[in-house]
């Protein structure tokens, strides 16, 4: 596997560099590639579907279809109901991944918990589950390549920034890499809510560095703040998601001043949805 790049960008008269992890492919990249990493090297063989359940825009749903036209297996994907508009929409994640062969399944909100609590059970070994956003244990072999290529980049940056939704890429990176300090912050929740998290896969090493927002932001609403500076971004020349980049972008610009290795962390093909979603709201165009 070859190495994804290193782009420079200036940002607010500072320096930062970009692992382009966004790079790796169309659909199966940013920190769901790391993540699906031990999967993806498993023999198509070993298994013949995959289930997993979440959000209908996620980018996790979206990289496992992928990885599932690719390896040839079939992918059951649950949510909770869904409204006509989302069905009909011919672009975006739910969109784009349905057309990779994912078959969507809708549960009742109120059997919902006890329904995704119950598809361990009965499963046979052919049968693979990846837990909502792909936090699991499995991911950290995946992050573990990531750092190896950070360190044969060999720069003199010693200091990483991601954001952290579950926090599975954060915390694993920050074990990989105890010589490099590691920033994020919470796009879902507080951080009291993602140590949490975190702490149920492992002790929060010292290397992890939380920022906190300077407000508190809801998941996946529009804020003109955040599209503020995804134009800076997209004038300095990357495009970044709209949910969890701007975000992290934000407190590195208010609360860092060193230079900063940002991973990219993908999930650029959501944003034609959250774009519209700005439109309504009446804040975009710019
Ligand atoms: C999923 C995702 C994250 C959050 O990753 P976690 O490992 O759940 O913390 C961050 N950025 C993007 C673009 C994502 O798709």
């Amino acid at each position: 596997m070859k190495k994804s790049p290193i782009s420079k960008l200036t940002l607010e008269s500072r320096t930062f560099y970009v692992k382009r992890d966004d790079l790796i492919d169309p659909y199966l990249a940013g920190n769901k590639y790391r993540k699906l990493y031990t999967l993806l090297k498993t023999p198509s063989h070993k298994f013949n579907k995959i289930i997993s359940y979440g959000g209908t825009q996620s980018n996790a749903m979206l990289a496992i279809a992928a990885m599932c036209a690719e390896k040839d297996w079939e992918f059951v994907y649950y949510t909770k109901p869904i409204g006509e508009t989302q069905k009909s929409e011919n672009h975006g994640n739910f969109f784009i991944a349905k057309n990779l062969g994912m078959l969507h399944v809708e549960v009742d909100y109120e059997f919902y918990k006890d329904f995704i609590a119950s598809i361990r059970m009965n499963l046979d070994d052919k049968t693979y589950i990846v837990d909502q956003g792909g936090a699991t244990e499995e991911a950290r072999a995946g992050l573990e390549v990531l750092a190896q290529e950070i360190r044969e980049h060999d720069l003199h940056v010693k200091s990483l920034a991601t954001p952290s939704g579950t926090g599975t890429t954060a915390l694993f990176l920050a074990l990989s890499l105890p010589e490099y300090k590691v920033y994020t912050t919470p796009c879902v929740g507080d951080v009291t809510y993602l140590k949490e998290q975190m702490s149920a896969f492992h002790a929060i090493p010292e290397n992890l560095i939380f920022l906190e927002p300077e407000k508190k932001y809801h998941f996946a609403k529009p804020y003109p703040e955040f599209l503020h500076v995804q134009k800076k971004l997209l004038e300095a020349g990357i495009e970044f998601d709209l949910l969890y980049a701007p975000g992290m972008w934000k407190c590195l610009l208010e609360q860092t001043d060193e230079e900063i290795m940002y991973i990219h962390s993908g999930g650029v093909t959501g944003n034609e949805s959250m774009l519209q979603r700005y439109k309504q709201k009446g804040i975009y165009p710019f």
